[in-house]
């Protein structure tokens, strides 16, 4: 048995004043101890120390996180209130509320009493989700308790040593990964796979050690040869071999890959000071070591959900040995160590704990789904494997076509994608497109897809079918939700959303909508008891939103409308249509502007739909492929904006005459100004014409006058 190193409060304070300067902050951690020390007198570890030390080592691991003053001092508390009876109150007196909250929360997560395996852990779950949404810092408090009871579980009996591996497997590892703690999160991986599965893990151990001079002797040779390369560029670096962790490899051995393929992978780590020198010291590697192509990864550009940030490649390196190289700079390689509680580790961040605290925020979200969740109708087994699911697989990640990420388990379909948008984006779908193609229902999503989900009005909602399709157990869930609803539910929800859909069209507050005395006025016209009928009939389709709204605003209903010819694609009657889809955010270019009767191509954009190019257009040139076959509509009647310059030979303002001939012609005139003067005097004219054959009339007219010379239309 491997025995603990025996800190002492000195090592504490060494270790603190590294990045704690303040001397009265160190006196007060010492006081801590003190007050710790006598409470926890008499009592003794299992193994046989002085309680004492467990506080202790749990404050020294947290200093290896930059942990704060307070959350120090709970770390020496965290077990006084829950094992010597300490009130909190008592603890607030001496050492402020802070740190009293700290350890009461640290408290809080010891009492669980529940009789079934899944009872324990969901209500495990919610209390860390609880814990983390007062505190972010009562969370990291108990991963470093964990860390250090996982370090002495030898001394407990194999069935306690199983049991708390496990939770610490299943809960506490995984929130330690969302949190991006890669420090505690892999040792904790470490040591609950030694206790659940000694045999694999002293397999694995013995086998690196085994290994291991072979494979440094190979890591150093590459090392040598790229921090040259890197030293002839001029790029300050630190060059690091790394290790992976057993259970990363069990991991591995686990989804079927060999022994061999994994020891053969070698790893280093650069770090350098700039994003630009990362990127530049990938361009410089791959330049003399040959890159496997489908295993670059820019995490710099579209970090991870964790915050986790770096460049990943795969290259042939030394005696043909493949080598995973990760590349980040000092700040990102700080994040990725300790993630959230990197914070800390910045001094110039004032209020380190608020900026934590709202980090979690984002991913308490994810948590708090799966509760809810829960809460619906998930029988416990489920709600485990959904959280085993989520959390402990590989997720991936996808785009909208707005550019928002989103996090999705590996196998996901667009199913799933368009239920973690929202339930209503699910329940309406109608269809998909993945990049530029249409995709079935059933495609298996991949990294940094840009995914557009077309929905539908007239949706029937979901189908039985799905639930066979779809990956994540929650998007399973909610397509059970949805069938359990009764028809009434739905068609009240949906006609809500289309009444707030038109008032947010016209923008007005729902609030403002409904005041008593608008509400009182809409019951008694369409002769209903009460507002959720009325969302029925909306629903049902027995009446149109807008006619409801109208019912309000009348009167500036039947004001003349302004003149709005600005084209602009509505979800019924889009302007363009694309490869056979009837709903698509489509914006046309105004680099080109193309009108009705153009040859036309749609670019699919990273955060704006599709955007509709003339044929001709030479800002296509410079597009990737990401294009997509569209066409006109053939029953629109707007007007379209395009420009077209006008050149002439003479110096004369013929501004006003060609006003006047443009005139008679039905187009509105937006601009018309004088782009250049001179002999040869131009000018640009922006104006809305239905479609191409019309403005060759209205150019053909404006060429009969003497003095022009030609018409063309503009390209930016
Ligand atoms: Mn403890």
């Amino acid at each position: 048995m491997s025995k603990i190193v025996e800190y002492t409060i000195e090592d504490l304070i060494e270790k603190a004043s590294v990045y704690i300067p303040e001397e009265e902050n160190l006196e007060k951690i010492r006081r801590a101890y003190q007050f710790a020390e006598s409470s926890h007198k008499g009592q003794y570890r299992k193994s046989g120390e002085p309680y004492i030390l467990h506080p202790l080592n749990t404050a020294i691991i947290l200093t290896a996180v930059y942990a704060d003053t307070d959350t120090l001092i709970a770390g020496l508390l965290h077990d006084t209130i829950e094992d010597c009876g300490v009130e909190k109150e008592e603890l607030a007196e001496l050492f402020g509320p802070t740190v009293a909250n700290l350890v009461y929360g640290v408290s809080k997560l010891g009492r669980i009493h529940f009789s079934t395996e899944n009872e324990y852990l969901i209500e495990y779950y919610k209390k860390i989700i609880v814990g983390m949404s007062e505190d972010v810092r009562v969370i990291i408090v108990k991963l470093a308790d964990r860390l250090h009871n996982m370090r002495t579980l030898y001394a407990l009996s194999t069935e306690k040593q199983k049991k708390i591996a496990k939770e610490t497997l299943e809960i506490l590892a995984p929130i330690a990964h969302h949190l991006g703690i890669h420090k505690i999160k892999s040792e904790l991986e470490d040591l609950s796979l030694r206790y659940l599965k000694p045999d694999v893990f002293y397999d694995i151990a013995e086998r690196l050690d085994k290994t291991k001079l072979e494979r440094d002797n190979t890591v150093n040779d590459m090392m040598h040869l790229v921090t040259e390369l890197l030293n002839e560029h001029n790029i300050p670096h630190e060059i690091k071999g790394r290790a992976k962790s057993i259970y990363s490899i069990y991991n591995k051995l686990n989804k079927g890959k060999k022994f061999s393929d994994i020891y053969d992978l070698l790893a280093l780590r650069i770090l350098v000071h700039t994003e630009q020198e990362c990127y530049l010291a990938l361009g410089i590697i791959h330049s003399k070591f040959k890159p496997i192509p489908k295993r670059f990864k820019d995490y710099i550009a579209m970090p991870k959900t964790n915050m986790y940030q770096s460049l990943h490649t795969t290259v042939f390196g030394v005696d043909g040995y493949l080598f995973e190289i990760q590349i980040r700079t000092y700040d990102m390689d700080e994040v990725a160590e300790n993630g959230i509680a990197s914070h800390w580790a910045y001094k110039e961040h004032k209020d380190a704990s608020q900026l934590m605290q709202n980090t979690t925020e984002q991913k308490l979200q994810f948590f708090k789904s799966i509760i809810e969740l829960n809460e619906d109708k998930m029988s416990s087994e489920e709600f485990v494997n959904s959280v085993k699911d989520e959390v402990l697989n590989n997720n991936i990640y996808c785009f909208t076509p707005k550019g928002d990420i989103i996090e999705l388990p590996k196998g996901a379909t667009p199913i799933d994608f368009a239920y973690k948008v929202h339930t209503r984006v699910g329940e309406t779908m109608v269809g998909a497109i993945v990049n530029n193609s249409i995709v079935p229902l059933d495609y298996e999503l991949q990294n940094n897809d840009i995914v557009k989900i077309n929905t539908s009005k007239n949706s029937k909602g979901p189908s039985q079918e799905w639930l066979n399709i779809v990956k994540s157990s929650q998007t399973r869930n909610k397509i059970r939700a949805f069938f359990s609803k009764n028809e009434k539910e739905i068609y009240i929800e949906r006609g809500k959303d289309s009444l707030e859909k038109e008032l947010r069209k016209r923008k007005v507050a729902f609030s403002d909508f409904f005041t008593p005395e608008n509400e009182a006025k809409l019951l008694k016209e369409f002769k209903v008891e009460d507002l959720e009928e009325l969302y029925l009939e909306i629903g049902n389709g027995k009446h149109a939103a807008s006619t409801i709204v109208n019912m309000i605003y009348k009167k500036e209903e039947e004001q003349p409308k302004p003149k709005k010819i600005i084209p602009k694609a509505s979800d019924n009657n889009s302007d363009v249509v694309v490869a056979g889809i009837d709903k698509v955010k489509v914006n046309l270019a105004n680099c080109c502007n193309p009108i009705p009767g153009d040859e036309i191509i749609g670019y699919i954009t990273k955060g704006n739909g599709i955007s509709v190019h003339r044929k001709s257009c030479h800002n296509l040139e410079y597009l990737d492929n990401r294009t997509v076959l569209v066409s006109w509509n053939s029953n629109t009647k707007d007007k379209y904006e395009t420009v077209i310059l006008i050149h002439t030979n003479t110096n004369e303002n013929k501004l006003m005459e060609m006003m006047q001939k443009l005139s008679i012609f039905d187009i509105h005139i937006d601009r018309f100004f004088t782009l250049h003067e001179g002999k040869d005097t131009i000018y640009e004219v922006t104006l809305y014409v239905r479609d191409l054959e019309y403005l060759e009339k209205v150019s053909k007219e404006l060429e009969k006058l003497a003095y022009v010379t030609k018409i063309e239309r503009l390209m930016r």
